[in-house]
């Protein structure tokens, strides 16, 4: 079990601007207004939550796992992260953390990655990358494929050994389990709340999350 550092956040539930249950195997396209903050809530527990993040104002411009891990010197994910868009933009900061890992290195399961990693007849699978296709072809911004990029896998633990190795583990996370961000612009969000029956990063078990949203405070 690696040393974690947990960061809670102050803000209450019931003054939330939005707050919604997503269940497992669905997608979830949705806007972020600059300041506001956004928390993803692990309901039942190491439940993978496939996000990807586009400027609002020109999705071509989003998020870039390379140039977030470089920006931050670090392959983990946590409170203090600045989730980098491929211009180089801030998208978001990571304010609240009680997990206190998610990864950006493993991607979203495909029909493909299914078949390679579990078995053949997996192929037919739900998969994030489907869940993400679907959301797409209903965005109002025209998303398509090619919108598809490195996502963040929100509380799913993949370590990397010595050798540079990545490693599937069992998760982190624990129901209750909350990572909490500020827009520093006006964002899309994109999720896949992971149907993956067959990683034990969920205990093959996909569960519902909670996705909640705050104005940010007023002035002064
Ligand atoms: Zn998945």
């Amino acid at each position: 079990m690696p040393t974690l550092v947990y960061t809670e956040s102050a803000l209450r539930t019931p003054d939330a601007v939005h707050d919604e249950i997503l269940p497992a195997g669905k997608g979830w396209l949705h806007p972020i207004k600059a300041g506001q903050h956004f928390r993803i809530l692990d309901l039942e527990g190491n439940q993978a939550v496939d996000t990807l993040f586009y400027n609002a104002a020109d999705p071509g411009d989003r998020y870039d796992a390379v140039n977030t891990i470089r920006t931050q010197g670090n392959i983990f994910l946590t409170t203090g992260t600045r989730l980098i868009s491929s211009e180089g933009n801030v998208l978001l900061t990571i304010t609240a953390d009680t997990c206190g890992r998610h990864d950006t290195l493993g991607g979203a399961c495909s029909a493909e990655s299914n078949t390679v990693r579990y078995a053949l007849e997996k192929r037919h699978m739900h998969s994030c990358r489907d869940s993400f296709l679907l959301r797409m072809a209903h965005s109002r911004e025209g998303l398509t494929k090619r919108d598809l990029a490195g996502n963040i896998n929100f509380f799913m633990n993949v370590p990397v050994t010595p050798q540079g190795g990545l490693t599937f583990a069992d998760g982190v996370s624990a129901p209750g389990k909350y990572v909490e961000m500020r827009a520093e612009m006006d964002v899309l969000c994109l999720i896949s709340n992971c149907p993956q029956l067959n990683n034990p990063c969920n205990a093959y078990n996909p569960t519902p999350i909670r996705l909640l949203i705050w104005d940010p405070p007023p002035a002064g």
